[in-house]
């Protein structure tokens, strides 16, 4: 397994660009014959399921959904999440040509009809718009906040530069800015802190931004590795009943995340999950006990 310390230490400094081959992501969509028919009513406003703020106002913290093992009318649950990591300064790397972005990743899950969340830099969306357009109008994904700088929210973080806690409000409030010019219609008011790092300072610092913040308890272990069958095999000892598994949607840094899912998804479909996006486990953790499906029970 990479250490997380490895992985983000190599993120900052890996400067070579990996091509995936593409063979088995670009079989043709099967054409819509028949478009569906408009709805009679405008559909109604959506408010995204958030968490209760934590005291004293502080952004409240989603790290998995409830531990239930499902039953044949209500399977038990999984979030796969993909950060689109691209930092502040890796503009000169992305115009020498590396791949901060991951077509055929984001093909395979729709091919395999994957919801899935993606938390994404600010900094992604102004380098690759079209694909943070397409992503945030796909309804099989939704878009969340990864920073606009992809820096630390905390002073040890993997080496990563610091954002000082007056300007942590204003990186993701950019995030979010840099999602409208590119056209990322409705993204999810919640946060993925970079590197996972976070205090009560900075708890503090972004409760006026309104986000729930989202951790994880499946670390994919996909950062540079190169063996997609030792991702899969982290991944799938990993995920448990509700699980929220962290893996990346860039190429140069995460060579081997498409074929790992190839193998993910239909092993963990075979258990019983049913893949969710995020806005669905925070859904299901504010469902109180009593409205769980009968015969539901918990690990
Ligand atoms: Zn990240």
């Amino acid at each position: 397994m990479i250490t997380r310390s490895r992985m983000w230490t190599t993120l900052a400094t890996l400067a070579t660009a990996t091509t995936l081959p593409l063979t088995a992501c670009s079989a043709p969509q099967t054409p819509t014959l028949h478009p569906p028919a408009a709805p009679a009513t405008p559909p109604k406003k959506h408010t995204p399921p958030t968490l209760a703020p934590g005291p004293q106002g502080q952004t409240p913290v989603f790290k998995s959904a409830p531990r239930t093992r499902g039953t044949a009318k209500a399977p038990r649950t999984v979030a796969l999440t993909f950060d689109a990591d691209m930092t502040a300064d890796q503009g000169p790397r992305a115009a020498a040509g590396e791949h901060f972005d991951n077509p055929a990743l984001v093909n395979t899950l729709r091919r395999l009809k994957v919801p899935s969340t993606f938390f994404m830099t600010g900094r992604w969306a102004e380098e690759y718009p079209a694909q943070a357009r397409a992503i945030g109008a796909d309804p099989l994904f939704e878009v969340a906040n990864h920073s606009y700088s992809h820096y630390a929210f905390t002073r040890d973080c993997y080496g990563l530069p610091t954002v000082p806690a007056h300007a942590m409000r204003t990186d993701v409030d950019r995030a979010f800015a840099a999602f409208r010019k590119a056209g990322v219609k409705r993204p999810l008011p919640y946060f993925r802190f970079p590197g996972g790092c976070y205090d009560q300072r900075a708890l503090r610092a972004l409760a006026p931004a309104g986000v729930t913040a989202v951790q994880w308890d499946v670390v994919g272990g996909d950062a540079f590795a190169t063996d997609p069958g030792a991702v899969a095999r982290q991944v799938l000892d990993g995920v448990r009943p509700g699980s929220v598994v962290v893996l990346h949607c860039t190429r140069s840094a995460a060579p081997a995340t498409e074929r790992a899912v190839r193998t993910i998804v239909p092993k963990l479909r075979e258990r019983g999950f049913r893949f969710v996006r995020v806005s669905e486990q925070i859904a299901a953790a504010r469902t109180p006990q009593s409205t769980r499906p009968a015969g539901a029970t918990q690990n």
